[in-house]
């Protein structure tokens, strides 16, 4: 029997909710599979400062590191948001990222065919549906500058920094290109060449790696452009390229066409593949407690986990049939019902375990 070490970060709000959705899924493949996980909690954001007064306490770090792969829920919430900005729960998901070395954000946007009429885009639109694979750098960007304040022409002023190295392009670029490589061989690089230099940069060096890959078509597009034409039409996309801050938005946008934020995954990974994986939105205070947050987003990373971390292709591939099952069967939480009867996250968690 395969055997993996996993951290959880349960976090704040509603992650405790949907990392323990993820854990019984996993542990429910695991014994279709012959799979055994072990889980190790570690605190993180306001959990942590509540406990340890700072949001990334060492031992988190060190148990990430020596697990073999790491479930992540969500961080922050109004408790802590006074806090000055290196106490903020928040500070802890760019400190994890650093220090596992996680250069590269993979977050797919897939409408799945039952949840069409929870689309807000005409039906017309969304026809042939959409499956994106966002591929964002993770580590460097504006996120990672230098920042603060200074006096400028009208008083104080405050400051980011946005710098790329062509290292880090070509490294998250090279990452886009395998990945297109495997699916419909299309890729865009998303920049603000028209008016950054960094985006020059970006562009310049995107172009030359291509010349490896002459099998990957590739296009370039400005991020105006593209917030446009993620709703316009959003089939054209297979593949995209982004910085960090692009990526960050243009992930809400496609989050938000497939239905709901409750539905998507994310993967971040370092060179060796050890990776942290987490749902693409955040603790959601207001629903935290109530158990009618969507746990798709959350269950949906583990199958990527089992993917990428650990490659258990048929585990991975029943968590998602289960999910896509659990939805033609016409199933719902809140976030997804628009008013008709919906489910608890409890209740779809047990119908997807059901389906596995
Ligand atoms: P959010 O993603 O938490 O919530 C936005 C809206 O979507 C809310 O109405 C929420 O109820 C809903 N929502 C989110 N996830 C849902 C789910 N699984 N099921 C049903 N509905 C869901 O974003 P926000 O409100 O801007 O931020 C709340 C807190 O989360 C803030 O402290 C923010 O800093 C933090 N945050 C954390 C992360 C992270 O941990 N990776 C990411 C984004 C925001």
């Amino acid at each position: 029997m395969k055997t993996y070490k996993i951290g959880l970060l349960r976090g704040d709000g509603i992650g405790p909710e949907i990392v323990d959705s993820a854990v019984r899924v996993l542990q429910a493949v695991g014994k279709k599979y012959n799979i055994e996980f072990t889980f190790t909690p570690y605190l993180i954001g306001g959990a942590a400062i509540d406990v340890c007064g700072e949001p990334l306490p060492k031992a988190t770090v060190d148990g990430c590191l020596a697990s073999d792969s790491v479930l992540l829920g969500a961080v922050g919430g109004p408790k802590w948001d006074n806090l000055a900005g290196d106490m903020r729960p928040e500070k802890a998901l760019l400190g994890i990222r650093a220090a596992m070395g996680l250069f590269t954000n993979l977050r797919p946007a897939k409408l799945y065919p039952a949840l069409k009429d929870e689309c807000p885009l005409r039906a017309d639109i969304v026809e042939n549906g959409f499956d994106i694979m966002i591929v964002r750098e993770l580590t460097g960007g504006i996120y990672f500058g230098e920042r603060g304040y200074r006096e400028g022409k009208y008083g104080q002023e405050a400051y980011d920094t946005e710098a790329y190295s062509k290292m880090e392009i070509e490294r998250i670029a090279r990452v886009a290109f395998e990945t297109a490589r495997k699916r419909g061989k299309k890729l865009t690089s998303i920049d603000k060449a028209n008016v950054l230099e960094t985006s020059r940069l970006w562009r310049k060096t995107v172009h030359e790696l291509a010349a490896e890959y002459p099998d990957v078509e590739v296009c370039d597009m400005l991020v105006d452009n593209a917030a446009m034409q993620l709703v316009r039409n959003p089939s054209q996309f297979d593949v995209i390229v982004t910085s960090n801050m692009f990526g960050d938005i243009l992930s809400d946008e496609a989050s938000q066409i497939t239905g709901s934020i409750g539905m998507l995954p994310s993967a971040s990974l370092s060179d060796n593949k050890r990776g942290l994986y987490e749902p693409i939105h955040g603790s959601a205070p207001d629903i935290a407690g109530k158990n009618v947050a969507n746990p798709i987003a959350t269950i949906l990373s583990a199958a990527m986990m089992l993917l990428y971390a650990f490659d258990e292709k048929d585990a991975s591939e029943s968590i998602v049939s289960a999910v896509d099952k659990v939805l033609s069967e016409g199933y719902r939480t809140a976030d997804l019902a628009r008013g008709t009867a919906a489910i608890s996250t409890v209740e779809m968690t047990d119908k997807i375990i059901e389906r596995l």
